[in-house]
């Protein structure tokens, strides 16, 4: 397993409860990945129920639910909640605190009883034919090599899927962003700033610093207040919508910047870095003079390093189709239902529905033993706008790391011979919830 962020993290859990001894390099000293870093609310859990007024269904459960309850349990999450005002978008909203999700994810991996290699980079892939052998790991003990049955790539980048030959593009489609903690700013100002100056479009109310049916999630235009902020906030790339689990803290305010070219270029990147870091500063100060009571607020926290959308767009055995996301089409070997879109209500899955997530999508072309995860498929944009969003990665980690540890069990050499009746019951076994009947039952 390469990359323990969003989906990485929830594939390694599900491979060494699977039975198969798991291995997961991660980067940096922690997991937990954009989720914890770039985010705001996990999108979603649930079908779009509100906008359609048809049956409430969580249709993402199985390990990523509980890791929300265990995160809730240890007052880092606000739970699962309405949201108020824009049916049409999500009506689930759920905010984490990013420092309780690193800690309770990494006590999941140990429990599970996953070898967690932090601050670990993985740098390349040793090969035999179309199998990939090892991944080449840096770390300060030097250079080494982690060998295995089959590869999980989750490094959002793409990196070992890449190294291993495997045929991408670099759509170069999005902003990259660092999202940062802004403390000493009371989210119930933010909202009534918006409110009463006719730029709020969406918000919720949940648990806040241990008291129910607080503000926890904002979301606005700042244009619609006025141009010349809107102007201001713009150029700065600085988003408006935010969320919290703290008094007097907001936990994401997103500061976006397009790169000229993809952010797999390290030249492209550390130019990034700072042209972030700038625009931090300026936001801060553009929330200082808008905000009233804000006047003292600061930067608590930032993301070690920039956050992407997306990077290198890894070609797999099979892409899902914009088509096929909105229409709720469900697929003879689906891992896993999914009813988010990102583009709401402009693009909408219909209807309230849920798609389905083929195992095929996850099986890098041309590669006999590894999976791509996360962000990194999907190459239709509009399509990507679903596929990319935390809940749906997260689903992504627990089908890869269930399929990974069945072949190993099985004996199988390619990640292509698993039945798929297998894969079904054990993910069924995992708690995983298919939202349609899969022909074979
Ligand atoms: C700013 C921003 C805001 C977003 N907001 C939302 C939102 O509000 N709601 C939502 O649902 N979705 C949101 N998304 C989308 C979603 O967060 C991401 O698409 C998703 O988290 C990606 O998960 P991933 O596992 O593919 O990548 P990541 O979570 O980035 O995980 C990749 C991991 O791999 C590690 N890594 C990378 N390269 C290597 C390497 N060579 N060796 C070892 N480790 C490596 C990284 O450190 C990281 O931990 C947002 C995305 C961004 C960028």
């Amino acid at each position: 397993m390469a990359g323990g962020g969003t989906a990485g993290a929830f594939a390694a859990v599900a491979s060494a409860r699977g039975g198969a001894k798991t291995a997961l390099i991660e980067s940096k000293g922690y997991a937990g990945g954009i989720a914890v870093e770039g985010g705001c609310g996990l999108h979603s859990f649930y079908n779009l129920w509100n906008a359609f007024n048809v049956e409430k269904r969580m249709v993402v459960r199985g390990i990523p639910e509980e890791f929300i309850q265990r995160l809730y349990q240890a007052g880092g999450c606000s739970g699962h909640n309405e949201t108020i005002m824009r049916p049409e978008y999500d009506n689930d909203t759920l905010c984490v605190d990013v420092e309780k999700y690193k800690y309770v994810i990494l006590d999941m991996l140990r429990e599970a009883g996953v070898h967690v290699l932090l601050d670990t980079m993985a740098a390349d892939v040793l090969k035999e034919g179309n199998r990939v052998t090892g991944v080449v790991t840096e770390s300060h003990q030097g250079s080494e090599a982690v060998l295995g049955k089959f590869f999980i790539d989750a490094t959002g980048y793409g990196d070992i899927s890449a190294r291993a030959g495997a045929c991408f593009t670099e759509p170069n489609d999005y902003p990259v962003v660092n999202s940062m903690g802004v403390g000493g700013i009371d989210i119930d100002k933010y909202y009534a700033f918006l409110r009463d100056n006719g730029g709020l479009i969406e918000y919720a109310r949940g648990t806040r610093s241990g008291k129910n049916n607080q503000i926890i999630r904002v979301d606005g235009r700042w244009s619609q207040i006025s141009g010349s902020l809107g102007d201001a906030a713009k150029a700065l790339g600085m988003s408006s919508v935010t969320t919290t689990i703290h008094d007097d803290y907001l936990m994401f305010i997103k500061v976006n910047f397009k790169t000229a070219v993809s952010p797999s270029n390290r030249d492209a990147l550390a130019d990034a870095e700072f042209e972030l870091r700038r625009r931090q500063q300026a936001s801060l100060e553009l929330l200082r003079k808008t905000i009233l009571g804000a006047e003292s607020a600061f930067i608590a926290r930032t993301a070690p390093s920039i956050t992407i959308r997306r990077a290198r767009c890894i070609e797999c055995d099979y892409d899902i189709s914009l088509d096929e996301v909105v229409n709720g089409v469900h697929f003879p070997d689906e891992v896993f239902s999914y009813g988010f879109h990102d583009s709401a209500p402009r693009i909408q899955i219909k209807g309230g529905k849920t798609y389905g997530m083929p195992y095929r999508t996850m099986l890098v072309k041309g590669l006999d033993n590894l999976f791509a995860i996360g962000m990194m498929i999907t190459s239709d944009h509009e399509a990507h706008m679903a596929t990319r969003n935390t809940v749906s990665c997260m689903a992504m980690g627990q089908a890869a790391g269930t399929a990974a540890a069945l072949c190993v069990k099985q004996g199988l050499g390619r990640l292509r011979d698993l039945p798929y009746t297998k894969l079904y019951d054990a993910l069924k076994l995992g708690n995983v919830w298919f939202d349609a009947e899969v022909p074979y039952k």
